[in-house]
């Protein structure tokens, strides 16, 4: 059952859900994910709560009326679309991880490309190796589908771990702010992308 919060509708969350539809639509925009695929969230300042993106709708139609205000338990605080089958992820990314104010799931295609190809995805740049350090794969889940959200939240435990990739899947980024959690996004698909010419690249005769 559903606990209706006081603060659902207050300015901090108002804020909060500003911030994100912004985000969402610059990665949108950037063609970091289209049509409804992806996840995005962030943590209501100074409350155990967040909104988050639910099922079925895109980044970039994202808006005040279409989102979803939970507790760090799952219960709807606002919003009556369905949740999508990521919040457990993210929800539990947050619960282990103090520092985190903002979470970007995407389906890119650079990094996905990568997620998908059996190999480790190379950090062949100072920056990336500088800013990202490691991206651990996370396994398919049972039957070869999505993983499973404890699989993932048991990589964040790390502290010092800003993304992961998930295998045939996509990636995650994760921040001290959603903007912060946004550019480690762009990052790991800038870096999959050079990764990738770098090695064909290599391959080529001089
Ligand atoms: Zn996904």
């Amino acid at each position: 059952m559903a606990t209706l919060s006081a603060y659902a509708s207050d300015s901090v969350t108002v804020a909060a859900t500003s911030e994100l539809i912004g985000i969402a639509r610059r990665a949108a925009a950037g063609r970091l994910q289209t049509g409804t695929g992806g996840n995005i969230s962030i943590r209501v300042a100074g409350r155990n709560e967040v909104v988050i993106k639910p099922s079925g709708v895109g980044f970039a139609e994202c808006d005040h009326d279409n989102l979803l205000v939970v507790d760090l338990d799952g219960n709807i605080l606002k919003g009556d679309a369905k949740p999508s089958k990521d919040m457990a992820f993210h929800l539990g990314i947050y619960r282990v991880r103090d520092d985190v104010g903002g979470i970007v799931h995407v389906h890119s295609p650079w990094a996905t490309g990568w997620a998908a190809s059996g190999h480790a995805l190379a950090l062949p740049t100072v920056h990336s190796r500088d800013k990202l350090k490691r991206i651990p794969i996370v396994p398919t889940g049972p039957g070869g589908g999505a993983q499973r959200p404890e699989d993932i939240v048991a990589e964040f435990r790390d502290p010092a771990l800003r993304a992961a990739l998930l295998a045939e899947h996509g990636s995650v980024g994760v921040g001290k702010t959603l903007l912060a959690a946004l550019h480690v996004a762009e990052l790991i698909e800038e870096t999959a992308q050079v990764a990738a010419l770098a090695r064909l690249l290599r391959a080529a005769p001089a």
